[in-house]
């Protein structure tokens, strides 16, 4: 009954925080600046947390990037309304049902939506007419997630009527102050109204992923140990955390000699995947595709480290280009198939399995009691 083994004397502080049920601040931060024995510690401890609680499963999303119109102008952003140097799209349906067909019939099991933010009546009835034709289309049988910004209460309650099943909106950093630097000062860009976007996303009865971005320009590591603890907070289901890239045509550039190294941003990327996967044992952990801009095997060491989802692009390749959120963006070429065969090669070397046809959602989600949310 008391076996616990006593902690050796020997260890480091890393790896005495590491025995902890609970994380201070002062410990997440001691886990964010970890270096070479320590570092891998962690690494090698959110691996084992991932196998212990979800096993070797990794989720497809296939993701369809719906539409580049926008009306907010966040600084680091590079569709942003205030940017034109590049070409407007939005899918027909036709497109967006070809995507969905495709993941359907190669059994991805669940899709993502996502687009720049827009609220007008017609664009909320497009979508919601768009979740009841890939509901009919797939017998229900795809799980879809929307990332479409900050919407009404009543929208994400149509469109969680329509279809949708989980939601994704980052608080993008968990500093009011930081938020502030990041956007424009007025009532589209106001960090209570995001955050009250989360608290009814929650209410309206989505699986609700956040996230923030990493190596952003004057954010802090006690910043990023303080996005950990908000996630835990809040309780999140699902997280998509990547690195800030920074895009040409975007005011935050003129800041790019003070960032990080990119890899020095990867690398801290790779630790909040791995510490959030040891404080939240059973919530779905997106590799992101941010993180292969930087590391080309940047979403397979995402997987290493506890991450469990990831997202094939389906954006038909004419749109890409215009897609692009930060510069340098990967696979601006490759068709669903290549992207497909590509990511079956890679999840393999991680030493993870492909959960075909099954939607993968959150445990957390699942576990947590009715009505106790
Ligand atoms: N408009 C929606 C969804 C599309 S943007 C929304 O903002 O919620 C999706 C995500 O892209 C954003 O949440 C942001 O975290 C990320 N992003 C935007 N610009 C980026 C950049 N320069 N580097 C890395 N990620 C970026
Ligand atoms: Fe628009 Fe989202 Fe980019 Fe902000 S981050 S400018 S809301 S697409």
């Amino acid at each position: 009954m008391f076996n616990r083994i006593p902690l050796s004397s020997s260890m480091t502080e890393v790896e005495k925080i590491l025995e902890k049920p609970l994380f201070t601040k002062d410990d997440l931060i001691h886990l964010l600046i970890s270096s070479g024995k320590d570092r891998l510690a962690l690494f090698e401890k959110a691996k084992k947390t991932k196998a212990d609680y979800l096993g070797k499963k990794v989720y497809f999303r296939g993701l369809i990037e719906y539409s580049n119109y926008c009306k907010k102008n966040c600084y680091y952003c590079g569709i942003r309304a205030g940017n034109n140097h590049f070409a407007r799209y939005r899918m027909s349906d036709e497109e967006v049902l070809e995507a969905v067909q495709y993941a359907w019939e190669n059994n991805y099991a669940s899709i993502v939506i996502q687009a720049g933010e827009q609220t007008n009546k017609p664009y909320i009835s497009k979508i919601e007419s768009l979740l009841k034709r890939i509901y009919i289309q797939t017998k229900g049988q795809i799980h879809v997630t929307l990332s479409l910004g900050e919407q009404s209460e009543d929208t994400y309650k149509r469109w969680l009527d329509a279809g949708a099943h989980r939601y994704l909106l980052r608080i993008e950093v968990s500093s009011m102050d930081l938020y502030k630097k990041l956007h424009p000062d007025n009532r589209a860009h106001d960090y209570q109204q995001r955050l009250e976007a989360l608290r009814t996303l929650r209410k309206t009865g989505y699986q609700v992923g956040t996230g923030v971005m990493i190596g952003l320009p004057f954010q802090t590591i006690p910043d990023l140990a303080d996005d950990l603890i908000f996630f835990r907070d809040f309780d999140i289901d699902m997280a998509g955390m990547g690195p800030y890239i920074e895009h040409a045509d975007t005011p935050l550039y003129k800041f790019r000699d003070s960032l990080l190294p990119l890899l020095e941003r990867f690398d801290l990327s790779l630790k909040m995947v791995a510490i959030l996967r040891i404080m939240m044992k059973n919530i779905n952990i997106a590799a992101t595709t941010a993180m292969q801009t930087i590391d080309k095997q940047g979403r397979e060491k995402a997987l290493m480290v506890g991450a469990n989802v990831i997202m094939p692009n389906l954006t038909p390749v004419k749109y890409r280009q215009d897609y692009l959120l930060y510069e340098n963006k990967p696979c601006l070429d490759e068709d669903a198939q290549e992207c497909k065969s590509c990511l079956e090669a890679r999840i393999h070397i991680a030493g993870d399995v492909i959960g075909y046809g099954e939607w993968g959602d959150s445990q957390h989600f699942s576990d947590r009691k009715p009505g106790g949310n």
